[in-house]
């Protein structure tokens, strides 16, 4: 099968490591044989929108290409972070205790990661009026962090559900981002100890059958696409063991009719056509897992 689309593209402009230029995106994407791609950087909050506002503009300068579309990544936030991003009170969750280390961020950049209540209300930190605004043509939703519960494998596992629920039946979002992706980094706290038995693999295999379910269930009865992201089922971690887990599932979904996008997740300079984590590999894989071009969709708006 061969890729004909790229979704979730990062920018220079995204507020983490992503540092791709427009020029070598649009180049890469064509070579790749693209035929809809867009630009997605990240917003957990309303702290990132200024990055938003960047790429929108550089996205406008660089002019109309066809198939070529802009987007974001939005995380799954919770209204107590957003109500403090918008008073700018996160001074005070700076330095935080969890699991008895000390956490320090310098800024809320990846949105507040510690110290609200666990399971309070999950929230979107965007506007109908901000997609009109920007132009925003598709919506990639992701779980990026714990809505501020026990870093545990059973309570993360829950948390992940929640959270992809809320996500897959939010009007703004198009594609649910990468499902599951870091549960094994979020089932216990190698964030403050950085120590490998704290990374938790083996969570994967624990998400009960009924998750799946739902999910395929949600996605479909919203008319909302799951992501194929390259970074997972090309992921070597582990032996390739991830990678195989999150294709044996994404094909179960597929059969119960299920639709995918495709997003390399791009954070390097260049655009990763050959070689470890491309589009070729990527593509070798999804054929032997039985995907076609036909399991693919635009998000609604582009259709
Ligand atoms: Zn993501
Ligand atoms: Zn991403």
């Amino acid at each position: 099968m061969k890729l004909q689309q790229d979704f979730h593209i990062h920018t220079h402009c995204s507020c983490d490591s992503a540092c791709a230029q427009i020029d070598d995106i649009v180049k890469g994407c064509q070579t790749a044989g693209m035929k809809h791609f867009g630009i997605s950087d990240h917003l957990h909050t309303r702290f990132n929108m200024p990055d938003i506002e960047i790429a929108r503009k550089e996205f406008l300068e660089y002019g109309p290409v066809p198939g070529f579309h802009f987007g974001l990544e939005i995380t799954c936030a919770t209204q107590w972070e957003c109500e403090k991003i918008a008073k700018r009170d996160f001074a005070s969750c700076f330095t935080c205790e969890v699991n008895g280390k000390k956490f320090q961020t310098m800024t809320p950049i990846d949105g507040i990661m510690y110290g609200g209540p666990a399971n309070g209300p999950l929230l979107l930190d965007l506007t109908q009026e901000d997609v009109d605004r920007l132009g925003i043509e598709y919506v990639i939703g992701g779980v990026h962090k714990p809505n501020y519960t026990e870093q545990t494998i059973p309570s993360m596992i829950d948390d992940y559900f929640n959270q992809s629920c809320f996500l897959v039946k939010h009007e703004l979002v198009d594609i649910l981002a990468h499902p599951w992706e870091g549960l094994a980094f979020w089932s216990g706290y190698y964030i403050v100890t950085r120590d490998p038995a704290d990374y938790h693999p083996e969570a994967f295999e624990q998400i009960p059958q009924e998750y799946w379910d739902e999910l395929a269930h949600l996605l479909i009865s919203n008319k909302k696409l799951a992501e194929l992201n390259c970074c997972d089922i090309c992921s070597p971690r582990f032996d390739g063991k991830i990678a195989r887990f999150t294709l044996e599932k994404l094909a179960e979904w597929r059969e119960k009719g299920v639709k995918f996008s495709f997003g390399s997740d791009l954070h390097r300079a260049a655009y990763p056509i050959e070689g470890e984590t491309s589009i070729r590999q990527a593509e070798k894989v999804l054929t032997e897992y039985g995907f076609t071009e036909e399991d693919f969709a635009l998000p609604s708006r582009l259709k």
